[in-house]
Order: structure tokens, then sequence, then C-alpha cells
């Protein structure tokens, strides 16, 4: 028997490293079952290369929990340690880490509260007292049994054991008793061992008609991602997105499959869900894992802030993970990393574009938002994406931005040169103005993302001769002026007669009354609202730096008066004043309606005039 001394400075590590880690205390298990994992996985390397001798036979690990004697077991039957290997790895190895682990956070306790590990010595997070009960593969070597009770005093002494590998008892504090409920311990091994490399038994369960008792196996050792892209078809990807979301009931769209080894190594399985509106409850849907380790499932400073919205699994040893989260976000392999991602993910929505359209298409409401978020966030991204952002026209049909410019150029290019763009943020909200624009041959694009205005600002600075216009921004002949311009039936007395007029029908300040000569068959009156004001607004709306003082700026109209329309022409002839105000009134309450602003009272007594009109 021997009894030794743990050789560190810190004589208080114990309650420092409990106190600290309170929060994330559960990670215990994880480290065990991951050390476990790890014993097993160097015997099987041991016997591939000659050096195990024999059979190893099936290698697992088994957790175990033992209400009556409060103590929670890990075993396997892996390398096993000799009792020299135990007062070397553990009482010297893990304890010398857990000293430089609090020599390093000490001073800095919310530092810590991202990721860490402690290996073996988490242990203590949970335990009053450790054993660790081990035999070595190595022929002819004696078990050993090492207790320590949380002091640096230890006893080490032979003891005989039949089986290879190594039973970690953990005697669990009062506080910790949890981890001696069934359910708790599935919940753990389900969130961090679930796709572990080795078989994880955890009792018994039943099985098939004859209700065979068989090993309860936890995990799976096989996750998707760690096969070769060639050897799966589409619904494995699919069988692994359910395995990983078992309350998500939709296909995911589309998958990439990551395969990196060189200049860094990273696996993984990237989906593309189907896209909320709500985007914030969309993420930290991706889990990050070491070596199929559960390291965290929130990414964020890991990956880009627009691929937060996909799901799936990345899984990197050479991310690191035993440092706090402020160091993560600005490693340079972590940065490499999310690089590579925003690439792989560009690649993939490229060639499904180029090779799949009509599918690609189908899917490309659901994804849109996504697009429009990353070629915002991401330059790279953003410069890649006119390869696979798609606009949607009121037919249905899906353009990339050359290909609709070449569409529309003959008939909607201005006279200064500049292809004019329309679009409608609805079909339903711009009935009126869509039918106008058709009937003058012109296209129009549904771009109703809540990013449209922040994407049309990058797009029109990115393509010089282009300019996106709301349909109901001007009068179509301003929105895409051409030559030839209509003469005015009113002369500018008489408009400046009719001005008042028809001004004293509207709310002062929020409606300006402007006249243009437009064609005879264009309506008398209609209301529009200038491109720029609405961005801002809406940019405003959606967040955007220094754009507060258009969010608060009140809203404001044109009143566009059609100087050619016979109406304009009655109402200016009309000599009884209070039949002409009734006029000017229905036709700009008429203007009001179709953009959606006629409400409340307004609305009413506009029913009630057009019910007595019609007597
Ligand atoms: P790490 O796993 O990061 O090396 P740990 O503190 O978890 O640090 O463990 C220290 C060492 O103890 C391990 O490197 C390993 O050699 C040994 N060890 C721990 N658990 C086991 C086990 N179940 N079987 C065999 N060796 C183990």
């Amino acid at each position: 028997m021997s009894k030794g001394n743990i050789k560190v400075q810190a004589e208080n590590i114990f309650p420092i490293i409990k106190r600290f880690l309170y929060s994330d205390q559960e990670i215990f298990l994880r480290e065990l079952v991951s050390n476990a994992v790890d014993a097993c996985q160097k015997l099987k390397t041991l016997s591939s290369i000659g050096e195990a001798k024999g059979d190893v036979g099936s290698l697992q690990v088994e957790v175990i929990i033992d209400k009556e004697a409060k103590t929670l077991t890990v075993r396997d039957n892996g390398i096993g340690m000799t009792g020299e290997e135990i007062e070397k790895y553990i009482a010297q190895i893990a304890f010398s880490g857990a000293e430089e682990f609090v020599n390093k956070y000490k001073d800095k306790a919310e530092g810590i509260i991202g990721h860490f590990g402690l290996g073996f010595f988490s242990a203590f997070m949970v335990s009053s007292k450790v054993e660790v009960y081990s035999k070595s593969f190595k022929e002819g070597t004696e078990g050993a049994r090492w207790i320590c009770e949380g002091s640096t005093d230890y006893d080490l002494q032979p003891e005989t054991k039949e089986t290879r590998g190594t039973d970690i008892i953990l005697h669990l504090t009062e506080e910790a008793k949890e981890y001696l409920e069934e359910s708790k311990i599935n919940e753990l091994l389900n969130k961090y061992c679930r796709f572990l490399p080795m078989p994880i038994k955890f009792g018994m369960r039943e099985e098939g008609e004859e209700k065979v008792q068989v090993d309860n196996i936890v995990n799976n050792p096989n996750p998707l991602w760690k096969k070769g892209p060639a050897d799966l078809i589409e619904a494995d990807y699919n069988d692994f997105y359910r395995e990983l979301y078992p309350m998500t009931f939709e296909d995911p769209l589309f998958n990439i499959h990551l395969n990196v080894d060189y200049p860094f190594n990273l696996t993984g399985v990237l989906y593309f869900p189907k896209l909320k509106k709500n985007l914030e409850i969309q993420r930290n849907k991706i889990q990050l894992y070491s070596n199929q380790v559960f390291v965290t499932d929130s990414v964020e400073g890991i990956v880009p802030e627009f691929l937060m919205l996909l799901h799936g699994v990345l899984d990197s040893p050479d991310i690191p993970l035993n440092v706090s989260r402020s160091y993560l976000q600005s490693d340079q392999n972590v940065k490499k990393i999310s690089n590579h991602i925003s690439k792989k993910v560009a690649d993939k929505l490229e060639d499904l574009c180029k090779n799949n359209r009509e599918d690609y298409a189908k899917k490309w409401d659901d994804i849109k938002v996504f697009i429009d978020f990353g070629s915002l966030s991401e330059e790279k991204f953003g410069e890649r994406s006119s390869k696979f952002m798609l606009f949607k026209n009121i037919d249905g049909q899906y353009f990339l931005l050359d290909e609709y410019l070449e569409k529309i150029k003959a008939t909607q290019t201005d006279k200064d040169n500049k292809t004019v763009i329309l679009y409608t943020h609805s079909e339903v909200e711009h009935h009126a103005y869509i039918e106008d624009a058709k009937a003058k041959g012109y296209d129009v694009l549904i771009m109703d993302s809540p990013l449209t205005s922040h994407l049309l600002n990058k797009l029109e600075q990115s393509t010089p001769d282009i300019s996106f216009k709301r349909i109901d921004a001007d009068t179509l002949d301003k929105l895409i002026s051409k030559e030839e311009a209509q003469i005015s039936k009113l002369t500018k007395e008489e408009e400046e007669k009719l001005k008042p007029v028809i001004s004293s029908q509207v709310e002062a300040g929020k409606f300006t009354v402007v006249f243009e000569s437009l064609s005879e068959k264009d309506k008398p009156m209609f209301v529009t609202q200038s491109e720029f004001m609405r961005r801002m607004k809406e940019m405003q709306a959606a967040g955007g730096g220094g754009m507060s003082m258009f969010g608060n700026m009140p809203e404001t109209y044109n009143l566009v008066v059609n100087s050619n329309h016979p109406l304009i022409s009655k109402i200016l002839s009309e000599t009884d004043e209070t039949a002409q105000k009734t006029l000017a009134k229905q036709a700009a309450d008429l203007a009001l309606l179709s953009q959606g602003l006629l409400k409340g009272k307004d609305l009413t007594e506009f029913i009630n005039r057009s019910v007595s009109l019609m007597q």
C-alpha cells in the first residue's frame, strides 16, 4: 500500500474549482465518458498495430448508478492503468492540469463560464470521494485501486481485478444527488455523448415481442457526418436530420456535407431548414463537436451570423475548446473554419442554382431571407450571391439579376440609360399600381423580405446602371421616364386655381398635391411615396445604424393629380363650390383607398358620401 501527496502548489484548488464551475458542473459526465471512450480507442489502435495481444473483444463504456451506495460509475474495458500509471496520469497529470486552470482563471470568473475541459478532475465537482479501480491490458500486471477524498492526499493500493479496464467510481455529494436519477443521466448522455465513437451502455432495455433484455446503448457511435458522402443517399441525410431534431417534422430543404482535412480538420453536415419569419427562434440549432464529443450548441462567434440560421453538426478537433468564448472568437483557426463554411455554402447554392434550377427556384421563397442576410453581412458571400440570388416576378417566374435585366432592358430603360426595376412588397396592396404597370408592358418583381431596402441599396451600389423603384414611388411615367413628355391640358393658372381645392380635402402636412400630365387613361388621382424616404424608414425599422432620424420623420405622400384626366377638368369647371369640393374629395379618397390609406372615420364618410352620390 502506498500513500501519496498530489504535487500541487495551490492547496485549495478544490473549493475554487467547485465555486467557479458550478454552472457547468454537469460536464463531468462528458469528461469521464470521453476518457473511457479514449481508453477503448487506444486499445483498439494498439491491437491493430499488434501491440495488444489477442482478441480485445467488443469494446464498450458503461454508466452505472447505485442509489443505495450513492455512487455513479463510469466503466470501460479499454486500455486500463497500472498502479504507477494511475499515479502518473491521474495524480500528477490530471491534477497539474487543474492547477494550471485555476492559476489562469482565478482572477476572471466570467472568463471560464465558456468552455473548458478539466478532464478527470471534474469528477470532484460532484463527489466527496473518487475511486479509480483499474487493470491494465498489459499481461502480467495486477489491478489497483486509488482513492481520493477531495484533498491533495490519496491512497493507492494493489487490488485484484478480473477484467481489463477502468471503473471511475464517484461517491456523489448530497448536492449532486440528482445524478443518481436515471432521467438526469439519460438527459446528459443524450446531450453530451450522443455521437461518441464507442457504444455507451446505460442499463438494459426490452427488445422485440419476446421482450428480450438487451444492453441499452444510448448513443450512435457512427454518426452520418463521419461517413463518406459517396456512400449516402438523400434519405440518409433526412433520417439523420430527424435524429438530431426529433421535434422538427419538416424535412430540410437541402444539405451540405463538409469534409476537410487540410489546412484544418473539419467534418459535419449542415442543413437548410425551412425558415420561419421569426429568425431569432431558428438560431442555435448547430451543434459543435470535437471528435464526436459535444461541446456546445451556442455557436455565436464561431460560425458567421447568417449561418446560424442553418441546422446541423460541425466537428473539428482544431477548434480549441478549453478556452473562453472571447478567445475562440479571435482565434485564427476558428476564423479560417468560419470562412471555409461560408465558401462551401456559396459553392453548394451556386451548384444547385446552375444545375438544378427548377428545384432550386421552388425552394427559393424559403431560403431567400437567409441569402439576403448572408449577402448583406458577409462581403465574400455577397460578392458571390449574384450567381444564386433569385428574383421572383408577379407571374411567379424566377430570374438571376443578369437574366432579369436582359428581359426588361428593352422596355424599362429610361432616358438616362438606367434600367428601372419595378417592385412591390405586396401584390394585394398594390393591385391597382401593378395593373397599370402591366398595361404599359412593364414587369414587376415581388420583394417582400424584411431586408429588402438594405439589399436594394447594396445592389444599386454594385450595379451602377440599375435602379429599383417600388411601384407606388411615383407615377409610372416618372419612375421610368422616357423622352416623350405629355402635354398638359391645364394651364399653370388653372393648376394654381385647382390646387387649394384639392389640398383642402386631404390631411395637411401628410399629403402634397402635385400635378402631372399623364395619359387620359391613367387614373385621375393617386398616391405615391418617395422611394428614398420609404427605404430609409424601412431600413431604420429593420435595424441600420445612423438611420434613426428617418425613423422619426412622419409618413409623407404625394397626391398626384393627372391634369389630363377628364374628371380633373370637370372639377375645375364645376361652378357650385360644394359640388366641386365633393368631387375633389371623392377623387382623393379613391386614390387613398387604393393605397390602403383610407381608414376609420374617413372611410365611413367616404362610404356614406358614395351612397348619397349614387342616389
Ligand atoms: P486528458 O484526458 O485531457 O488527457 P484527464 O485529466 O481527463 O486529461 O486524464 C488524464 C489521463 O489519465 C489521460 O490522459 C489518460 O492517460 C488517463 N486516463 C483517464 N481516464 C482513463 C481511463 N478511463 N482509462 C485509461 N486511462 C485514463
